[in-house]
């Protein structure tokens, strides 16, 4: 089955609302490509902003996190009827940076997972290892114990929907690349997961994106290997580049 690709820029702590808008109107004729699913996860205060600058082009907007709780005294967090209300189609759930620096563990990653289904987000969730973990030989193993917890109790039909996206974290914003055969060989090793615990009906649907410094000028071999369904990407997706990096994926 061919799945369509899925091309994710992650912003991060970057771009006032202002600065936002700038960066829409920027990339508007740039990431023009009817063939890839194109979304930018951007920080909270720019989603309405940018909602309102993608509308009628093929953009969609997606958040960088959401808490799981329906509404309360959650200072600080933002739930996801907000940002269903908003416009968002997307959400990342268990960035590598919300792990380590807010010590997100896997039972509130899950938790944030079926809450997004409930709501009618896609979750676009984030896996990977450490170079520790890498050099030890222990990846898949990690790997596997991450979605096993992030996907306990979704179902098949939710894992056809949605978006894994593997980040080894010793790519992620350093400029160091997985070749193209590292990449592909996770990927693949998340698919078998995914066909173990639920069917290959499911494993064949679900997009896996790959993420870890992808640019303009690696993306095209990074997506013609047959498991990379797309890309997560942070640095390249705040300028000119990611246009590429969309058209990367034709
Ligand atoms: C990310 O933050 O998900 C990411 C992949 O960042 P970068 O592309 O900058 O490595």
């Amino acid at each position: 089955m061919a799945r369509k690709k899925i091309i994710a820029g992650n912003w991060k702590m970057n771009k006032t609302p202002s600065e936002a808008v700038e960066l829409v109107n920027l990339l508007k004729d740039l990431v023009k490509n009817d063939d890839v699913d194109v979304v930018y996860c951007v920080p909270a205060i720019d989603i309405v902003p940018v909602v309102e600058a993608t509308k009628g082009t093929n953009v969609a907007v997606g958040a960088e996190n959401m808490y799981f709780e329906e509404s309360g005294a959650y200072t600080g967090e933002i739930s996801a009827a907000m940002l269903v209300d908003a416009g968002v189609k997307y959400v990342i759930i268990g960035h590598s940076e919300r792990r380590d620096y807010f010590k997100e563990d896997d039972v509130l990653l899950n938790k944030k997972v079926k809450k997004a289904f409930e709501a009618g987000i896609t979750p676009i969730l984030c896996c990977g290892e450490s170079l520790e973990q890498r050099e030890l030989g222990v990846t898949m193993d990690w790997i596997r114990l991450q979605i096993k917890s992030d996907l306990a109790g979704v179902t098949a039909d939710q894992v056809k929907s949605m978006v894994i996206a593997y980040e080894p974290i010793w790519a992620i914003g350093t400029g160091k690349t997985a070749t193209s055969d590292q990449a592909q060989e996770v990927c693949k090793g998340i698919r078998d997961l995914i066909a173990e615990i639920y069917d290959t009906d499911t494993a064949e649907a679900v997009r896996i994106q790959y993420g870890g410094s992808m640019n303009a000028g690696n993306a095209a071999e990074l997506l013609a290997k047959p498991d990379i369904d797309g890309g997560l990407i942070g640095g390249a997706s705040l300028k000119a580049d990611f246009g590429q990096v969309v058209n990367a994926g034709k």
